[in-house]
């Protein structure tokens, strides 16, 4: 039997996408393995990330400055939105360098089934800053899920008499694609022949 603060560990880390009681249990023996080198640096990390990190009031990307570091960069071209469901999304752009606009992260997809509508999501923020002129086009990249394209299609519907041009990443995409699981010359290819809607 293990102590409290194991079982704890264990639990919480359970928690984690991708990691079932099994892998938590691993992970556990082997941060306690590498004590010095990886389990206190990584509860050091933590504790920095969860005192410093916040979303960006503008597009919702989580930086430890506000506005974060893609909205305040001088050599953004801000006339360029790119809407994504997630952070992870945004990190999928970005790690293929493939986009020089800036971002509006929704924080998910619309679902019925999980009970999520327009107000969950950072739409109204959208609107806003649409509102504010000077966007020539918004790049509406929720994933090729059955939500992220119905979030597309309510976001075409609801965007259209602002008279902003909207376009959809060309989903080289397989069918229930999502962004983040793409390699970065298919999203870049997606992004390059970005279609009208
Ligand atoms: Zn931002």
């Amino acid at each position: 039997m293990n102590g409290p603060e194991i079982e704890r560990l264990i639990q919480l880390l359970g928690r984690l996408p991708g990691l079932g009681p099994r892998s938590a249990r691993r992970a556990t023996l082997h941060l306690r393995k590498r004590r010095e080198t990886l389990m206190q640096p990584l509860a050091a990390a933590l504790a920095d990330a969860a005192r410093a990190i916040r979303p960006c009031s503008t597009c919702g990307n989580l930086d430890t400055v506000d506005p974060c570091s893609i909205c305040s960069d001088p050599g953004r071209d801000r006339g360029l939105i790119c809407v994504v469901e997630d952070v992870g999304d945004l990190w999928a752009m970005e790690r293929g360098r493939i986009f020089g606009g800036c971002y509006h992260v929704l924080g998910g997809s619309l679902s019925a089934l999980d009970g999520i509508g327009p107000d969950e999501l950072n739409i109204a923020g959208l609107v806003k800053r649409l509102g504010a002129g000077d966007v020539r086009e918004v790049i509406l990249a929720t994933n090729a899920t059955v939500d992220g394209q119905t979030t597309a299609h309510y976001l075409a519907d609801r965007l259209a008499e602002l008279g902003v041009p909207l376009t959809r990443l060309a989903h080289g995409v397989p069918v229930g694609g999502e962004l983040d699981w793409l390699d970065e010359g298919t999203l870049a290819t997606a992004l390059k022949a970005r279609r009208a809607l």
